[in-house]
């Protein structure tokens, strides 16, 4: 586009100096507009070619989301929470309760958090 700043300015001093015909600025500043509806076109070209391509990659990250998000669902996500949390009935209130298995590992006993019946863990420490 640095061209088209030169051609302006070139009109500029033309005009500034009355170093040309009214005729010739008004032919030049037609030339002008023509080379900027040019430019103008190419960015529009340029600028589809980038939408589309930005499209292309927006529909590949859903179809990997929507893959990642069906693993996590199916396996890891399951997998975490049997890994960390006993589950256990509570004798009183038949309430299933989820202890942190450091939890479980290291105590005897456990106050029910639902109503407040104190659970046997079955085991020793
Ligand atoms: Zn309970």
């Amino acid at each position: 586009m640095q061209y088209l700043i030169e051609k302006i300015n070139k009109i500029e001093s033309h005009i500034k100096e009355s170093s040309a015909s009214s005729e010739e600025i008004t032919l030049e500043l037609i030339g002008i507009i023509k080379d900027m509806a040019s430019e103008i076109d190419t960015l529009k070209k340029s600028n589809e070619e980038l939408e589309n391509y930005i499209n292309s990659i927006d529909e590949d990250l859903g179809t990997m989301e929507a893959l990642f998000l069906e693993e996590v669902e199916d396996t890891d996500y399951e997998e975490i929470c049997d890994d960390d949390f006993m589950e256990i009935n509570c004798d009183s209130c038949k309430e299933t309760i989820y202890v942190d298995k450091e939890i479980y590992n290291n105590r005897k006993e456990f106050k029910c958090p639902n109503c407040g019946n104190v659970i046997e863990f079955a085991h020793e420490i």
